[in-house]
Order: C-alpha cells, then structure tokens, then sequence
C-alpha cells in the first residue's frame, strides 16, 4: 500500500468513506422506506412504479458499491506506481530508521535528517551509463526522452521516468498514467484505476439522478398536500450534490478516455511539446533539425557521444559483433504543441482503456488493456504521428535486419550461410 505523504490527507482519505457509507445509508432508506413505500405504495397505491423505482435503485446501488470497492481496492493494492531507483530505496529504509529512532526517544525531526535527505536531490540524473533500468528504453523503438536523448528523470524517485509517468507529490511516488489524486475513492487515479474510476462516477451520477427524479416527484406533492417531509428534502440534496459531481467526472472522464489524455495531459496539452527519441539506421548521422544518440551509452573515455557519429568506437577492446548489432540509434525529434503520439483514433483510444467489449465497458472486472500492452516497440500503443514525424524530419525507414529483434539473430544467420536481410526476415517470421 502507498499511504499519502502528508496527515490531512491521509486522513480525509480515512474519513471520506465513512462519510460516504452515511449518505448512501440515509439516501437508501429515504428512498426505499419514505418514497417508495410510504409514498407511492401507501399514499397513491401506485405499485408498478414503486417496484420499478425499487429495482432501478437497488441495480445501480449494487453497480455503484461494485464499482467503488474496485477502485478502492486497485487503489491500494495496485495504484500503478514505477519502481523506485536503488538510492531512493536506501533513503526510504533511512528515513524509516530515523522515524523509529524519533518514535524511541519521542523528539521531533532533526535539521540534520533534514538536509541529508535534501542532499539527496543532487544525483540528478544518474550519470552511470550503465544506469540500471536504461536498457528497458532503448530496447524500444520509440520513448519519450529529454534534449540530451536519454529518457526523463524522476530526481525525487531516483529512477527513469517510463513514458505517460508523471510524479504524485501526495504519494511521493511516480504513477503510471496518472490521473489525479482522489481522496473520494481512496488514493491516486492512475493507469490501473482509471476504468474502475469512470465506471463508478457513471453508476453513482445514474443513481442519484433516480433518487433525485422520485424525490422531486415526492416533494412536490409533499408541498402541495402542506405537509414537507424533511427527510426527502435531505435526499434530494444529497443527490443533487453528489449528482451533479460525479456526471461532470463522468463527462469528463470520458472524454480523457476518447481522447487518450489525463487530467495530467490535458492541462498542459494546448502548449505542450513532447519530445521523442525514435530509432533509425546504425550510422545515421545528425540532421540540420535532429540530433541523434547512440545506445548503450559510451564509456566516459569513449570518444563517442551525442550528435557523434554511431560507429563503434575506436578504443583499445573492439566492439564485439553482438555488441555492435545491440547497438541502436535514434534521432532525437519534438512533436507541435499540443500533439499527441497515442491518438489513435476516439475509438481504439476508448477500447484501449475501457475494454474490447460492451461487457468490459460496463462490468468492473478486466483491467484496461492499455496496461499489458507494452512491447519492442513502445510502452504504449503509438498513433499515427510517430509515421508523421518521421516523414516530417525526413528519417531515414529502417532496414528489415534492425528492427525488433532481429539484430541478435543476425549472427546466427550468417553462420548458418543464410545471412542478409531475406533471412534474417524470414528467420523472424
Ligand atoms: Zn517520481
């Protein structure tokens, strides 16, 4: 579990769903015991639609708990944050040290704690060309990287920051995807919650707009026989509120979905400018408006860097041919603010978070299929931008033996007496 950084967070996290359980506890029995039964049942005899309104209200109450324990749930036990980088690891154990020492002789916390960890913020980013984690970038085609072509970094979780992560300063964490923080259904919104989340925003607005309709209906006639019921005037602002709320997080949601974007994105994404590192021929040389980056990274004593030449570089140990053929380039290109490399299309965008099947869209069981999509290619599914921006910097296409892969089958192809690019395709397939 990743509890909130700060207390008041914390707990109105803790208190919220009490809260929660109270109002849907006093909307349940005004409706069910005072409009559906004293009022419909009881006073007009109307018994059809009081068994309607009783089933209509019990299916979206069920759907809307359902909901709500799932996100709950993925929220806590699986709220999509990237693993922490070694030295963030040690300072978390320190930190847990220093509380227990503080817990033991019952004092506040030192300046001296204080400024070791703020010490800490230095080591920005690991300079290590070897940095672990650095691999599982350019072993893609395309990520999301900085000027200098490495990918960003999270100075605060001492880690490279996976494509669409942002940092969450109320978990100190960096979240996948990550939507918002919610104190209402426990924790952060992220990649792993985001379904469930607009899943439960849609039942709670239908369910309110159903105690609300019969209410009104309810109250009116209250008004009119001279006799105000209290209760009923507390549940038609209950839902009301709470109504009007969760269908604008419903309006909203679903449109971040259609659109492929977070609340994270879609703040910044009129002026935003990604930057992205995208694979081209081992060689290729710098454009008049790219850089390129050759990985791995080369040694400090290395001649070769950035906007150098990929070849293998000149030192005492020559490259070995596996090394070589693990080596990859990319051009270093920036999108026009307010591109978005995952459009897909408002459709696959929605299918991608929501589910491949009307079932999935309205049932709180698969997870969005988003999250197992990472590959060779990319953390996520590209939109056709990444074409675009190739053709855009004119890149040169890559040949069939650098891609995916096949490099690291190449060797083997070649001492088979079938090299070239036709075998090492069909190999491939
Ligand atoms: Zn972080």
């Amino acid at each position: 579990m990743v509890a909130a950084v700060r207390a008041e967070t914390r707990w109105a996290t803790r208190c919220i769903p009490i809260f929660l359980a109270a109002a849907v506890g006093y909307t349940t029995y005004v409706f069910s015991k005072r409009i559906c039964v004293d009022y419909f049942l009881r006073h007009r005899q109307q018994t059809g639609p009081a068994i309607a309104l009783l089933v209509l209200h019990f299916t979206f109450l069920c759907l809307m708990v359902a909901t709500y324990f799932r996100v709950f749930l993925v929220i806590q036990y699986n709220p999509g944050v990237t693993p922490l980088g070694p030295l963030a690891v040690e300072r978390e154990e320190r930190e847990k040290e220093a509380q227990k020492n503080r817990t033991l002789c019952g004092r506040g916390r030192g300046r001296e704690e204080d400024l070791e960890a703020n010490s800490f913020d230095a080591y920005w980013p690991d300079p290590n060309v070897d940095s672990p984690g650095l691999e599982r970038f350019y072993s893609k085609s395309v990520f999301i990287c900085h000027t200098d072509g490495r990918p960003r970094w999270c100075s605060s979780c001492y880690n490279w920051k996976q494509d669409r992560a942002s940092h969450c300063s109320e978990i100190n964490r960096c979240v996948k995807k990550m939507d918002h923080y919610c104190p209402w259904v426990g924790g952060i919104v992220g990649e792993t919650s985001f379904k469930f989340f607009l899943q439960f925003n849609f039942y709670t607005a239908v369910h309110c707009i159903t105690i609300l309709t019969a209410s009104a209906i309810c109250l009116r006639s209250s008004i009119k026989d001279g006799a105000l019921d209290g209760f009923v005037v507390g549940a038609v602002v209950i839902s009301a509120f709470f109504g009007l709320f969760t269908f604008a997080m419903t309006a909203t949601s679903a449109r971040y979905a259609c659109v492929n974007l977070t609340n994270v994105d879609y703040i910044k994404s009129k002026t935003l400018v990604h930057q992205l590192a995208i694979q081209v021929p081992r060689g290729t040389a710098p454009g008049l408006d790219y850089s390129v980056i050759t990985y791995p990274l080369p040694k400090p004593d290395s001649d070769r860097s950035i906007n150098q030449s990929p070849t293998p570089p000149t030192t005492s140990e020559p490259m070995s041919e596996r090394d070589l053929l693990a080596t990859r380039t990319f051009a270093v290109v920036k999108t026009e603010k307010g591109e978005n490399p995952w459009h897909l299309g408002w459709y696959r965008n929605w299918k991608s978070i929501m589910g491949t099947n009307i079932l999935d869209w309205v049932l709180p069981f698969n997870h969005s299929p988003c999250e197992d999509y990472e590959n060779n290619e990319s953390f996520y599914e590209m939109g056709p931008l990444i074409q675009e921006l190739r053709r855009r910097y004119h890149l040169p296409e890559m040949p069939l033996n650098e891609k995916g892969g096949l490099e690291l089958r190449e060797p083997e192809q070649r001492r088979s007496g079938r090299g070239g690019v036709g075998g090492a395709s069909n190999a491939a397939l």
